[in-house]
């Protein structure tokens, strides 16, 4: 049995003040990173203080994207009720493209889960009788579930545990609680609470504002948390007076006040937290053996990023324009994809509710290198969107449809190529005359709805002699899935005469994973979400393929 004997993990706790949305994801991945430059083993847990079991039937638009993990973990809160999640916080992104590594979906723990495994628990009389309390009941469970994580696989040299949320939230005070234990527990030399708060710079007085960074310490010290460092988001780094100020108002040594200032490319943040020896410290702070950092290729990589001789406009046709985040693993896997190609992205959002004609599409696309249709759920929008892929038929610009983008597309190409009136998917219209993406028909015998999406990683087998199979050089890969609805082979059949090819299948070849068009310079849709996997240093093909098309879309465009 793992325990607080073992010299293994030290633990770097995150925690947030003033503002939530202000990169704790990235002050997190970026400092897992640092330890990754020493060549130490990381693991990071994040926990949401939400309610929900996992964020799967979260509205992108409050919360940003929803991540999904190769891997589906089965969380059984008790013996008899189980729940397979694959669906996680999009900071998991943020940590699998900084770190390189997949996640667990068990590394993302929420309230939800907490309070329904004690609960069920409590039914079965697991607590003989007792009264089951916030202290110590639910703050066990949370450090149960810190320690299976750490159990999971070889024990990692370093945990990062990220805290959602802002301290002073009251959904948050189980697990301040259960930080402050452990810290307890563990001793001061195995664990280090990192805090990260907004410095505001006010320009009519020309001054960076620490007030309400003493206030987030004070709020975290009346909880029984002293922060060992801050991490001050700001416009600039901090000048020293303003170090100094909190220093003396946290309790900590100056040099452990470091400046997290906006940067140009987030990749960037490991560092410019390397400059500010933040790397250092934290092994100092755990006496772990001091190495040198090797940052070489990272910064070669994030180089990369600023060194663009051309640029690009991608078109992004969709509903969840206005919240940037919504996207993020798209506009993250289409910049890396520019990276390699010494390009930059302009992204066009169109909002597909406003802009639902052929006409409007029309004018909207015309000058842009290439259009990304968007994944989604649900009829607002839809329209829209189906007109957009109508455009790329036509006029050729480069395609590519995920999941939704691909369902929508293959609408487009049935309604207008084929001539089938009123098709659609069954999604939207249930009466559709041509259901061309539907359900498969053993999910129209499952009631459950939550039981007939598809998640997380599977095997895609690709057809030869096809764009696909050239993007990827490859006969099978592995790609991540979530989605309920399908591609109908009944009609892509028959779509076959006028140039549309399946191009890849599940393992059981039932599945239509991947569709393109044999006339078309690029026009491929996908089932499945490439985007989770591109990482800055590796990006997708087929975002690189959509990236080398737009450049020659753009070579013809510009010509003409
Ligand atoms: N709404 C579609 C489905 O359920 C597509 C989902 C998606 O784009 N992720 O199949």
């Amino acid at each position: 049995m793992l325990n607080s004997m073992q010299e293994k993990p030290n633990f770097v706790f995150i925690t947030g003040g003033v503002l939530s949305g202000i990169g704790k994801g990235v002050t997190t991945a970026s400092i897992a990173k640092l330890f990754q430059f020493r060549g130490y083993n990381i693991r990071i847990i994040k926990i949401d203080p939400y309610l929900n079991i996992d964020p799967g039937t979260l509205n992108p638009i409050e919360h940003g994207e929803v991540f999904v993990t190769d891997q589906t973990w089965t969380f059984r809160p008790v013996n008899d009720s189980e729940f397979n999640i694959s669906e996680i916080d999009l900071d998991f992104g943020t940590y699998e493209r900084f770190t390189g590594m997949n996640v667990h979906p068990s590394q993302n723990i929420t309230s939800g889960q907490i309070y329904l495994s004690v609960i069920l628990e409590e039914r079965k009389g697991g607590f003989l009788g007792r009264t089951v309390q916030i202290i110590p009941h639910i703050t066990d469970r949370i450090k149960q579930r810190i320690w299976d994580v750490v159990k999971k696989d070889s024990i990692p040299d370093i945990l990062l545990v990220e805290i959602g949320g802002t301290v002073g939230d009251i959904e948050a005070m189980p697990f301040l609680e259960a930080v402050r234990q452990l810290v307890r527990e563990l001793g001061r030399n195995r664990t280090a609470v990192v805090h990260v708060t907004l410095v505001p710079y006010i320009k009519s007085v020309g001054e960076f504002k620490t007030k309400p960074t003493q206030h987030s310490v004070r709020t975290l010290q009346s909880l029984g948390l002293q922060p060992d460092i801050t991490i001050c988001r700001a416009e600039k780094r901090l000048p020293a007076a303003a170090k100094e100020k909190i220093a003396l108002f946290c309790n900590i040594p100056k040099e452990r006040v470091i400046s997290n200032p906006d940067i140009p490319v987030i990749y960037q943040l490991p560092l410019s937290f390397e400059e500010e020896g933040l790397g250092n410290i934290l092994v100092e702070h755990f006496g772990l053996e001091p190495r040198r950092p090797d940052t070489d290729s990272w910064s070669k990589m994030v180089r990369s990023f600023d060194e663009a001789s051309d640029t690009i406009t991608i078109a992004m046709p969709g509903k969840y324009t206005t919240l940037g985040d919504s996207y993020k693993s798209i506009n993250q896997a289409l910049a890396h994809a520019a990276a390699v190609c010494s390009t930059k992205v302009t992204i066009k959002w169109i909002e597909t509710e406003e802009r639902s004609t052929e006409e409007c599409l029309t004018s909207d696309l015309s000058d842009v290198d290439g259009v990304l249709l968007t994944p989604g759920f649900g009829e607002r929008g839809v329209e829209g969107m189906i007109c957009a892929a109508t455009v790329t038929l036509k006029s050729k610009i480069p395609l590519l449809g995920i999941c939704y983008g691909a369902q929508l597309s293959i609408v487009a190409f049935a309604r207008n190529v084929m001539g089938w009136k009123g098709a659609h998917t069954t999604e939207v219209d249930i009466d559709s005359l041509y259901p061309v993406v539907d359900l498969m028909d053993d999910q129209k015998l499952t009631e459950d709805k939550g039981g007939t999406m598809r998640l997380g990683g599977h095997d895609v087998h690709i057809a030869e002699d096809t764009k696909l199979h050239r993007i990827y050089g490859t006969d099978k890969t592995h790609e991540r899935f979530r989605h309920r609805y399908h591609l109908i082979d009944r009609y892509l059949n028959k779509m076959h005469e006028k140039g549309l090819k399946v191009s890849a299948f599940d393992s059981t070849g039932k599945i239509i994973n991947a569709i393109e068009l044999t006339n078309h310079p690029f026009w491929i849709g996908v089932q499945y979400h490439p985007e989770f996997k591109s990482r800055p240093d590796n990006p997708h093909p087929l975002y690189l393929g959509l990236i080398r098309a737009a450049l020659e879309y753009k070579k013809a465009r510009v010509k003409k």
